[in-house]
């Protein structure tokens, strides 16, 4: 996938910018603060209707502006597109409209349209946060190439919702308890398949990451994913795709077991939201044991594994957005990388010092100033 131009109107500090871009490796240099980050952040936005650094989209909106809108034109191996996102007041409510082709969709079928994967020196927190930014990290994979899955995790999240909600109520004797039934059939069910489609897919995803891990480090460190199931009592359960048990029945029979214990919390304290990942360097746990630089690595590893697993299931790379993160290598993984990419993926970096990125084959540098960007 290659975007070929970009047009921001009122999206952060930019006033009006319109880009081409001929080329497949995009620096973005400039000094801090002058927008190298917001003008990721869009293309991001652009791509999947969301920011990775907020969830609260108003801030998006250029200050003392009352609406946004961008504009990706990009290629894919079908045919040329065009998508176009639109926020805006109208009688004081918000609205955003998604347009494809100058046709309305919706942010369904918007996600995963134009693929991108952004890293930036936050996804450290992939290693070192909560589990829950692991669980983001593989279900916005997942959900960029399957459409199902996708489906299956808003149908999930509306439901235990739903389930959460009724377990205050049993809690304040405003509902039944024989009403939970329904919820935890539902919830078995779709936990059931979302796990399946996660470890089925975290089996190839590994074996990417091992080896780009491997080419990363020259051979010294073998990466490897283990999906870490959390069960009743504390428990966690390693599972992988071999696992030929009943998962409905499991999450039945464990919804029931605890069926006191959420009522008591109010929320259900097992399921497809409380699992989590480890990510391990030669058989011991990065968050714990890993280095700085390693953990660095690893996070890196993951998203260029991101990057051969898109090209693996839709037959395209997609577009790389790298955030700062070129000071932070050395300059033989610098080259590496660049290597790496040159020529096949559509590369988006920033940069403060231009002669961080030496120029190959097919590389435009632009620079940023106070929300203006030139070709130089
Ligand atoms: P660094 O090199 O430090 O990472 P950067 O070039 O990536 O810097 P950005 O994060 O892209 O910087 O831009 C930050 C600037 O954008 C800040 O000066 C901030 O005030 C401005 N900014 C952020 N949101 C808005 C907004 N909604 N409206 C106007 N300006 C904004
Ligand atoms: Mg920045």
């Amino acid at each position: 996938m290659k975007i070929t131009n970009l047009k921001l109107i009122n999206f952060r500090n930019y006033t009006l910018t319109e880009l081409a871009f001929p080329a497949m490796i995009n620096v973005f240099f400039g000094a801090n603060a002058h927008g190298k980050t917001n003008l990721l952040e869009s293309i991001y936005y652009g791509a999947l209707g969301l920011s990775h650094r907020t969830s609260n989209e108003d801030e998006l909106v250029r200050f003392r502006s009352e609406g946004l809108a961008v504009q990706v034109r990009f290629e894919r191996e079908d045919a040329p597109h065009n998508l176009q996102l639109k926020r805006y007041l109208e009688q004081e409510k918000v609205k955003k409209i998604i347009l494809l082709d100058e046709k309305k969709i919706s942010a369904r079928e918007h996600y995963g349209f134009l693929k991108v994967i952004l890293f930036s020196p936050e996804d450290l927190a992939i290693i070192k946060g909560d589990p829950a930014q692991r669980r983001r990290f593989l279900d916005m994979g997942l959900a960029q190439t399957d459409p199902v899955y996708y489906d299956l995790l808003v149908q999930y999240n509306r439901n235990l919702r739903q389930r959460n909600k009724l377990l205050k109520n049993i809690r304040e004797k405003s509902a039944p308890e024989n009403l939970l039934t329904t919820w935890d059939e539902n919830i078995s069910v779709l936990a059931a398949k979302i796990l399946q489609k996660r470890l089925m897919n975290l089996a190839g995803f590994t074996a990417l990451t091992g080896e780009i891990g491997k080419a990363l480090t020259g051979s010294q460190e073998q990466l490897a994913i283990t999906y870490n199931l959390k069960a009743n009592n504390g428990v966690f359960l390693q599972v992988d795709a071999g696992d030929t048990r009943d998962w409905i029945e499991f999450y039945k029979t464990s919804l029931r077991e605890r069926r006191f214990k959420d009522i008591l919390m109010g929320y259900t304290g097992i399921g497809i939201h409380r699992d989590d990942l480890l990510f391990s360097i030669n058989g011991y746990d990065s968050k714990a044991f890993g280095s700085q630089g390693q953990k660095r690595s690893y996070a890196l590893a993951l998203k260029l594994a991101q990057l051969e697993f898109i090209k693996q299931q839709c037959g395209e790379y997609p577009v790389l957005l790298l955030d700062d993160v070129m000071s932070e290598l050395d300059e033989a993984r610098r080259t590496q990388l660049l290597h790496f990419l040159d020529g096949r993926v559509q590369t988006f970096i920033t940069v403060n010092d231009r002669s961080l990125i030496p120029s190959l084959a097919e590389t435009a540098y632009f620079k940023v100033c106070e929300g203006v960007i030139k070709k130089d």
